[in-house]
């Protein structure tokens, strides 16, 4: 009797350990179809002027003199370029081209000036939309000192080296070609600017978002259908890579792999945050080192403003913006404006996420 008993405790550990082994992979995919959390937009921006998928990608503007004086910069791709400001009012629409993606990097040399220099990518004549902001009214200046072709973009994305001091327009195709190309003020035009292309490479699949973290000296590129890559941003011909994280089975992403973002701190520190757009979820890595997995959340409906769903491009900052942002905020692209046509931005304060990151984390050591 006392030999069954501990023959049947046996039995029982071992099938408990089988099963809990068998399972594993179903326990983790369940993991990956839900989100590790939820936040809520607090605020959303007016729509875009086009009508339908139009709305794409967003860049924010810090204010460094008058923080609440910041601005949104936004795509919208049948159309142009919109600025609004941090209550999400449009205050500039400039019908340029076919804008998808928007970038911006601070302290570029125009004309003895350090200036926000904002770059888009036009799918409408394979352009490069060239803009400075001017601090005082808010609005873009076009800077443009000639019809500059690339290949026909898709992702792009700004690069400022800390190695040689230069500024970068990173744009990628659809034919998987990556073009970096350096922007200079060209002197026969002082106040405009013009670039040169210094890099060009393949991609395994068709790219699209991308980011360059300006400190460190990346490239992240997303393959829409397969995942994240890191490159060197540099203009050198170092064309390494490595494999951040994949979409499906053994992956947290869900394809289309759109946006990237980087939320900077201290050190070197700070997160990485991609558009896992067929899971209308966000995906935040770390920053630093291999960019391990942190954390996945969707951005449900809240406060009367919707949910956001199928996002294509997005941008974070972690300058402080008090009293709304201590931490700073992320701004996404909507794909479904509650039942309307046309498209919008929404913005999440960072600090939500952090908290919610935060109780996540400590939730997992208990
Ligand atoms: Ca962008
Ligand atoms: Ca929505
Ligand atoms: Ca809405």
């Amino acid at each position: 009797m006392r030999n069954n008993k501990w023959l049947y405790a046996s039995l029982f550990i071992f099938a408990a350990f089988i099963f809990l082994i068998f399972f594993k992979h179903p326990i983790k995919s369940a993991i990956t179809d839900d989100p590790e959390f939820y936040v809520s937009a607090t605020i959303e921006t007016e729509p875009v002027p086009s009508l339908g998928d139009a709305a794409d990608d967003a860049a924010i503007w810090y204010n460094k003199a008058n923080p609440s004086q910041s601005a949104i910069i936004g795509t919208d791709k049948d159309g142009g370029l919109v600025v609004y400001d941090l209550s999400g009012e449009l205050l500039q629409y400039i019908p340029d081209g076919e804008f998808n993606n928007v970038d911006i990097r601070y302290n570029f040399p125009l004309r003895g000036e350090k200036v926000a220099l904002v770059t888009a990518g036009n799918r409408g004549d394979s352009t490069l939309g060239i803009y400075k902001i001017n601090p005082r009214s808010r609005r873009l200046e076009n800077v443009a000192s000639r019809e500059i072709k690339t290949v026909a973009p898709y992702g792009s994305c700004m690069y400022h080296s800390r190695v040689g001091g230069k500024f970068y327009y990173i744009v990628n195709s659809k034919n998987r070609t990556v073009e970096e190309w350096e922007l200079f003020e060209r002197r026969s035009k002082p106040g405009k600017v013009d670039a040169k292309r210094v890099k060009s490479f393949q991609t395994s699949s068709t790219p699209e978002g991308c980011v360059a973290d300006d400190e460190l000296g990346h490239l992240y590129i997303a393959e829409q259908e397969l995942g994240i890559f890191k490159y060197s941003a540099e203009p050198d011909t170092n064309y390494n890579r490595m494999l951040i994280d994949i979409t499906g089975e053994g992956g947290h992403l869900t394809a289309q792999v759109e946006g990237l973002t980087l939320y900077y701190m201290k050190g070197g520190r700070g997160y990485l945050i991609a558009s896992s757009q067929g899971a209308n979820e966000f995906v935040i890595y770390k920053r630093e080192g291999r960019n391990k997995y942190v954390a996945t959340f969707e951005v449900t409906a809240g406060a009367g403003i919707d949910k956001v769903t199928h996002t294509d491009g997005l941008d974070v900052t972690s300058f402080p913006i008090q009293p709304y942002f201590p931490e700073g905020f992320l701004v996404v692209q909507d794909h479904m404006n509650d039942d309307q046509y046309h498209q919008n931005f929404k913005i999440v304060p960072w600090d939500i996420i952090h908290k919610k990151l935060k109780k996540n984390i400590l939730s997992r050591l208990m």
